[in-house]
């Protein structure tokens, strides 16, 4: 492959390491340490990044603290609004760099990262409406004096510790900053140590949109820097995305001063594909339910589950079109899949590959580490599809976070619902069929935070998205999430008489 670190870099890369953003500036860490991140299709260092430390989280959330009770404070609803849908533009008219730092610092495919432009829009302006629209009501209190009046008021839970995963850098961190702007409150942002560079660029974009310095700070570093934000006794709410195993340890880590939290975690999705489906869309549809970002998506349909008249042929069809999809060099734009994140990724799908084979899975596509030629400095790996895939098997259970589906066959809806449900996650979920009696009793009977009929992985700034059973709880996106950065005020009135 061509080495992408000789061609032309995004400016913001820049000369020295990439420093912390805190309180409108950008300053080292105090430690002074820096951490690397790697392009993941060379295997080469792509940029030196400030490694904050606890001392640098807590000037953060110092600094976050003041632009809460200070300037921020007093803007008005239409302010926010209007600063929000500056960042908007500032946004898609700057998405070509922050599309170019993903693809470098993640991997995905440049046809896929500018994509990402319209739902970055969409998610500022839908948000920046809500920042008008939200707010309390009045109520008619059966217990107070006729000459009264009750109302509630919405107000800003305060400082907002957003930590981030790796797999979808910009969009993720704009998803996290959107109620962040729209309700008034202040964030620390730490992304996660594999892409952080987008970010950090954002947070400059939020100061040219008008934003005051302090209401954004972003702090790049390892997972010792998203623990001392949810120990931190001056955050008030914890907006988490990852895994659960880190899901857990933030749990515990905020019950000091008893945060607010919300939890996007991990998922073992059923796609679940009847004999009656439009088999011409379900192939590419179920195959992209996984091998889209090269699996690294939290609601990938990885289990796959076909009715089993049709089970051999649709497998077959799937693994047909894994086989066509190019795989290589993410700036090429012809590039359907890209490397995975890092060594550490590459060495955990392997190792689930290997299991596979060893439980006694088939490998109908893919199966093995690419390390032809051009790819093998990269973290590569082929889309890959095992059939003859019990449901006890590790890798129908496990989250591999790699473009691996597990095809199972069924026979009965309800026996589709059953083992759909017989998983510790519950983030996802698809069916394919034509019949509407099915889609709504498969959309009835899974306990799962979305379901997708013939569709898979739409995600709308409207509509919530989130986990039942250990995929976390707390909603993004939709009004729902607004009021989980608010505290309600009950006000009771009695009047004088
Ligand atoms: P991860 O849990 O390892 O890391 C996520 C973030 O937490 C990183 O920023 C990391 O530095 C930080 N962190 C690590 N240890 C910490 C600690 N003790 N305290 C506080 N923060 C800590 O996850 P990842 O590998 O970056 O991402 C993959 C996982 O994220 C998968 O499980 C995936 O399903 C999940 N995910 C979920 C959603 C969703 O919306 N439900 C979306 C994307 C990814």
């Amino acid at each position: 492959m061509q080495d992408t670190t000789q061609r032309p870099l995004p400016a913001f890369l820049g000369q020295g390491p990439r420093l912390l953003f805190i309180n409108g500036k950008h300053v080292p860490a105090r430690s002074g340490k820096t951490f690397q991140t790697i392009n993941p299709a060379t295997g080469k260092v792509l940029a030196e990044v400030a490694q904050a430390g606890a001392e640098d989280v807590d000037i953060a959330v110092k600094a976050a603290r003041r632009a809460f009770e200070g300037p921020w404070s007093k803007w008005r609803p239409a302010e926010r609004q209007a600063a929000m849908l500056r960042l908007a533009e500032l946004v898609e008219r700057n998405y070509d760099e922050l599309a170019l730092l993903d693809t470098l610092d993640l991997g995905a495919p440049i046809s896929r990262t500018t994509l990402g432009r319209k739902r970055a829009g969409a998610l500022l302006r839908y948000y920046s409406g809500l920042a008008t629209s939200t707010h309390g009501e009045t109520i008619e209190s059966s217990f107070m004096p006729h000459d009264s009046l009750t109302y509630t008021l919405k107000e800003p839970v305060g400082v907002v510790g957003a930590i981030n995963p790796w797999n979808g850098p910009i969009g993720m961190a704009i998803w996290k900053l959107c109620p962040v702007l729209a309700s008034g409150c202040t964030v620390v942002l730490k992304p996660a140590e594999q892409a952080p560079l987008s970010p950090l660029r954002l947070a400059e974009l939020c100061m040219e949109a008008g934003i005051p310095e302090g209401v954004v700070n972003v702090v790049t570093g390892l997972g010792d820097a998203g623990a001392a934000l949810a120990e931190h006794p001056g955050v008030d709410k914890v907006a988490f995305t990852g895994s659960t195993e880190v899901g857990r340890k933030i749990v515990r880590a905020s019950a000091g001063n008893l945060k607010r939290l919300s939890m996007e975690l991990g998922g073992k999705s059923a796609n679940i594909v009847f004999a009656d489906a439009d088999l011409d869309q379900a192939v590419p549809g179920a195959a992209m339910a996984v091998y889209m970002n090269s699996g690294q998506i939290c609601s990938a349909g990885t289990r796959l589950f076909v009715q089993r008249p049709i089970y051999d042929e649709f497998v077959q069809r799937v693994a047909d079109f894994a086989k066509k999809l190019r795989v290589g060099d993410p700036l090429d734009p012809e590039t359907q899949m890209g490397p995975l994140v890092s060594a550490e990724q590459l060495d955990r799908v392997c190792s689930y590959m290997q299991l596979g084979k060893e439980q006694g899975a088939r490998a109908l596509a893919g199966g093995a580490r690419l390390t032809d030629g051009p790819l093998a400095n990269g973290f590569f790996v082929p889309p890959t599809l095992f059939a003859d895939v019990r449901d006890d098997m590790r890798i129908a259970r496990e989250e591999i976070f790699g473009p691996v589906v597990a095809a199972l066959p069924f026979d009965t809806v309800e026996e589709a619902i059953t083992r759909g449900n017989d998983s510790e996650y519950g983030l996802g979920g698809g069916v394919w069929t034509r019949d509407l009696n099915t889609a709504h009793r498969i959309a009835k009977g899974l306990r799962t935070g979305t379901v997708w009929v013939n569709c898979y992985q739409v995600l709308d700034p409207a509509v919530p998205f989130g986990g039942f059973k250990q995929s976390g709880f707390g909603r993004e996106s939709g009004n729902e999430h607004m009021h989980e950065y608010f505290e309600t005020k009950a006000v009771m009135v009695k009047f004088d008489q």
